[in-house]
């Protein structure tokens, strides 16, 4: 069995990403810019917006916060949008999701520019992924891609079998992975006899959020199993994989955490500068 080692891969995907913004900018062009909103103070979301902000100043972006308080209202956090849609300076812009109850967040992913959408959630870039054409890569699934293709795995023609199928994760999972030639299968709540799928996985993405659900006796021998879930198990952090029982029958596995949980981060980063580019019409 081998570990994928997700912090290591994430510390080389940013380390070129800092390594590309350092040439441009020696030419004397601006940094690219990220603005990131935060509305409401949910402690796990503060969390990601100050990893945001390390991983910004780590790679020479430079980063924009914006903290509205949890009351604030839609209208006013569309007008934010909409100010950082038209300034020149700001080539990203993330909410950080969940936001609070009264605002629409698909009204707030459709209100930023499908330009500055670095999330790749709006419904325009969306589109592009689906119809093979992606500007910005979906962040977390294509940070997976990444730990597949620096541990030298073969995607085409495998059976690949992701578990959910939201729209952040098990949706462009799916998209990225046809992309590459898998035969992909997208199981969900309503999937009847779910090991009957994971056993025939090749690949197996769990991407679902239910604390170790899936057991050794569920996936293949000698697959490849990949983690996205992250749950708090009273003060440890697990994933949907049941760990060592699933490591016995793997021959690559992700742990939780340093998986692919650090590499989510590292993709945002990579939109950022892509955007940019866009913008300055570099490459
Ligand atoms: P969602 O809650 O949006 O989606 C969960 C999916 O799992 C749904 O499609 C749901 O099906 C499916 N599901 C629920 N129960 C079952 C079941 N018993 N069998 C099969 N499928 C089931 O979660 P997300 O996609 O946003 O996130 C999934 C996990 O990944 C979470 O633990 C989250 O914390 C983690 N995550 C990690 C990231 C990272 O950076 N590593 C980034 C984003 C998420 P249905 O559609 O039918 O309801």
């Amino acid at each position: 069995m081998n570990l994928i080692d997700g912090k290591a891969i994430s510390a080389k995907c940013k380390a070129e990403t800092a390594e590309e913004i350092k040439s441009i900018t020696a030419s004397g062009l601006r940094a690219p810019c990220l603005a990131v909103i935060l509305v409401g103070d949910d402690p796990a979301s503060a969390v990601y917006v100050r990893n945001k902000k390390r991983a910004c100043e780590a790679v020479g972006i430079t980063s924009l916060e914006y903290l509205l308080s949890a009351d604030e209202t839609e209208e006013k956090l569309l007008e934010l949008i909409d100010f950082l849609n038209k300034d020149e300076s700001v080539d990203g812009i993330l909410v950080q999701m969940p936001v609070p109850k009264h605002i629409d967040p698909d009204k707030v992913i459709e209100a930023i520019h499908p330009d500055k959408d670095v999330d790749a959630f709006h419904a325009y870039n969306v589109g592009k992924l689906f119809t093979g054409a992606p500007r910005f890569q979906p962040c977390t699934p294509a940070g997976v891609m990444r730990l597949l293709k620096e541990s030298n795995v073969e995607v085409s023609g495998k059976n690949c079998v992701v578990v959910g199928r939201s729209n952040i994760v098990g949706k462009p999972m799916g998209a990225l992975l046809l992309a590459e030639n898998g035969t992909v299968t997208i199981c969900h709540s309503r999937t009847k006899d779910l090991a009957s799928f994971t056993r025939n996985a090749d690949i197996l993405i769990a991407a679902v959020g239910k604390p170790q659900m899936i057991t050794g006796d569920m996936v293949k021998e000698g697959s490849v199993l990949i983690d996205v879930g992250i749950n708090r198990v009273g003060d440890k952090l697990v994933g949907d994989l049941d760990f060592d029982t699933c490591a016995e029958k793997a021959s690559y596995i992700t742990p939780v955490p340093g998986g692919v949980g650090p590499m989510t981060i590292a993709i945002l980063m990579q939109n950022t500068l892509t955007s940019y580019k866009m913008r300055f019409n570099l490459d």
